[in-house]
């Protein structure tokens, strides 16, 4: 589980997330039959992210958590920019299913899914973009998806604050606060 240094409800709606994968994980193994812990286990996730595209997101994520990266020795897909195996393994993870859930608006699993993923794997990331995709999390959780001018008024809004300040948020609201001070 990744402890978002963020804190607030992004690193709660993180945690409810991360939950989520391995609930479906869980069920995989079960629908495999296939017991946690075992060379079983690492097996069937090999063959997970070797075709990402059939597999669900979570079900993928969940395969790289358990693999490991033998260039750099972290999790797989999630070591530093510029490990080879890791960048293709991170784009492989893209390649997954997103299925939208009843009543959300088309394309909040895809944003779910990829603001999971910056805010899992951060460091791969800058502090703007991290931002914006962190504090997304909540409200693509809850089944919302900002529009394009609000989504655009948010970067405008992160583009204003010193990273540092980008770091420390934890709501678009604080965002707002913070830029409209600086306004000239
Ligand atoms: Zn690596």
């Amino acid at each position: 589980m990744t402890a978002l240094p963020r804190g607030g409800r992004p690193a709660e709606a993180l945690t409810a997330v991360e939950a989520t994968i391995e609930d479906r994980w869980r069920l995989f193994l079960a629908e495999y039959g296939v017991a946690a812990g075992t060379t079983e286990e690492i097996d069937l996730a090999e063959s997970v992210v070797a075709d990402t595209s059939v597999f669900e997101w979570r079900v993928v994520d969940a395969a790289f958590d358990r693999l490991t990266c033998s260039d750099c020795g972290n999790r797989l897909g999630s070591g530093p920019v510029g490990c080879e195996k890791c960048d293709q393994a991170d784009g492989f993870r893209f390649a997954a299913i997103e299925t939208d859930r009843p009543a959300t608006p088309p394309g909040t699993e895809h944003g779910l899914r990829v603001a999971t993923a910056v805010a899992r794997t951060r460091h791969r990331y800058g502090a703007r973009a991290r931002c914006g995709f962190e504090l997304g999390l909540p409200l693509l959780l809850d089944g919302e998806l900002p529009g394009t001018p609000q989504a655009q008024a948010y970067r405008a809004a992160i583009n204003r604050l010193t990273e540092e300040e980008c770091e420390r948020v934890t709501s678009f609201d604080e965002v707002t606060r913070l830029s409209s001070r600086r306004v000239r």
